[in-house]
């Protein structure tokens, strides 16, 4: 496991929970949108063990809901499976993905309280906006695993603003009748892993609502966030 980060407390990583939220270091995607692209390009000098994370989060756990797991990538992690094991003994355990590992992504699933599964584009422009080439059967695989077995879960799409009303609707049609679909506003906020997208101007939100009211019909639950 390669360990970047460890915040203690964070309100907006697990919507209405307070959690702590560790971040792995590492990504196999580029997506040139990225905010957290630090995590993804330069590998800080200190690096923390998962031993280290597991004491910091005992000693919280009377005051935390949980732990979020976010990066980079968390399943480009061999051990990341055994890792959620333990953190799933102290306390409950949301994971977000990208969804290109669909094996480690089942075996971490009985462990798994809340999955986050990012939805990048729609199919013919994955790569586009994942900025790597991308086995899209492997994205699938997820998205089933997901609906099949995640206790429960949200997939969600960044509103960059180079996606239409057009590719959210092919989105939607492909998630068909997913529990919860959430389109993120989008943040420059940070800046971004290629520079021209920093200067994107966001979706207004009156636009993100008009495209989650019509393809409401296809998820039990269909919200925009990060308002
Ligand atoms: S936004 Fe893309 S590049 Fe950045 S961590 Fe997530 S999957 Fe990786």
């Amino acid at each position: 496991m390669l360990i970047a980060g460890f915040m203690p407390e964070s309100f907006v990583d697990w919507r209405g929970k307070i959690v702590a939220t560790i971040f792995t270091y590492g990504c196999n995607f580029r997506c040139p949108f990225c905010h957290n692209y630090t995590l993804v390009t330069e590998k800080p000098e200190r690096l923390m063990s998962p031993e280290e994370i597991i004491e910091k989060v005992e000693n919280l756990k009377e005051w935390i809901d949980g732990v979020c797991i976010t990066g980079g990538e968390p399943m480009l992690h061999e051990d990341i499976v055994e890792f959620i094991k333990e953190l799933s003994r102290i306390t409950q355990v949301k994971l977000d993905t990208n969804g290109s590992f669909p094996d480690r992504l089942r075996e971490a699933l009985p462990y798994v309280s809340y999955v986050a599964m990012d939805i990048k584009a729609p199919k013919e422009r994955y790569e586009e906006l994942a900025g790597a080439k991308v086995d899209i059967s492997k994205i699938d695989e997820s998205i089933q695993i997901i609906k099949n077995k995640a206790r429960d879960y949200e997939f969600r799409t960044t509103a960059v603003p180079v996606l239409s009303k057009e590719d959210f609707r092919k989105i939607a049609e492909w998630l068909s009748e997913a529990k919860r679909y959430v389109i993120q506003q989008y943040s420059t906020q940070g800046g971004t892993l290629r520079r021209e997208y920093a200067k994107l101007r966001p979706y207004n939100i009156e636009f993100l609502q008009e495209i989650c009211r019509e393809i409401k019909p296809s998820f039990r639950e269909c919200l925009v966030a990060n308002l």
